[in-house]
């Protein structure tokens, strides 16, 4: 077996795991910039001491410097971590760039791509969100792509549209590929005001719709996130709506018991 064949054989192992019906839900880490090196290496010690780190179902995306010592540290575990953004292209002149191959070499198992800081900051386009895609499926790196509106496009009830105009991008990337879904929407991420279970399970439904209608099986058993303002408080209830498969959270991952209560607060499995 070669390298490719040892990153394709392992992200095909997990993806089974968590893309399967009942699967216990994910929760992903996004630090964005944020923490030290120290703050890092307590966080895992704080995640190991809980036992969270023999969890498959559990991931850290820390700051591209900190991931080596997700790589050294993580060795023997079962928690996985990923990074935040990825270049489209393979190698080259691109200061600042790093590629998918890149994080492959670190062990990366996952990669945020199209998080709305990046769309909003960085004018990403779908269309640069699905190369991005591509890059990372090529090397084994399973994709977290997400997709959500603005308020003004939820409240004006275009939010459907705009959701199916970002899926539409990324839908020929994936074909029969692996990759996780995450429903941020952005007047929810970092204000401290969760989208309502009603607006979450209505909008998980229309996506998750959208996947089986475009994907067939793969879209079906692709895992669909939210993530946005999840708490200590809302997790549970969160966790219980149908087509959420776990959940993409960004302050409260930054406090390792914030974070250990939210996995603590959501029962594995769902109706
Ligand atoms: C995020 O940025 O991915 C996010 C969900 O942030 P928060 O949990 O802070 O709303």
């Amino acid at each position: 077996m070669n390298r490719d064949d040892v990153r394709k054989a392992v992200s095909d192992a997990v993806y089974s795991r968590i893309g399967r019906q009942n699967a216990a839900p994910l929760f992903f880490a996004n630090w964005k910039m944020n923490k030290s090196a120290w703050d890092v290496r307590a966080f895992l010690k704080g995640l190991r001491d809980k036992a969270l780190l023999d969890r498959e179902n559990i991931a850290i995306f820390p700051p591209f410097p900190y991931l080596y010592i997700l790589q050294s540290e993580l060795r023997y575990s079962k928690a996985g971590f990923g990074a935040q953004d990825v270049s489209e292209s393979a190698s080259g002149a691109f200061t600042g760039e790093v590629s998918a191959a890149m994080l492959a070499d670190c062990g990366c198992r996952y990669c945020i791509v199209g998080h709305s800081e990046r769309r909003a900051m960085h004018g990403e386009s779908d269309a640069l969100v699905a190369r991005k895609a591509a890059a990372l499926l090529k090397e084994g790196v399973c994709p977290v792509v997400c997709v959500g509106e603005s308020l003004a496009e939820r409240e004006s009830g275009a939010y459907e549209a705009v959701l199916a105009r970002q899926m539409a991008a990324i839908m020929p990337v994936m074909g029969k590929a692996k990759f996780i879904l995450a429903y941020e929407p952005v007047w929810a991420i970092g204000t401290g005001r969760a989208a309502t279970s009603e607006q979450i399970g209505q909008t998980h439904a229309f996506l998750r719709c959208q996947l089986s209608a475009e994907l067939g099986d793969a879209g079906t058993s692709a895992p669909i996130l939210y993530g946005g303002s999840v708490s200590e408080g809302n997790a549970a209830e969160i966790g219980r709506i149908p087509n959420v498969s776990g959940f993409l959270i960004g302050g409260a991952s930054l406090d390792v018991g914030k974070f250990s209560n939210i996995v603590g607060a959501t029962a594995p499995g769902r109706p």
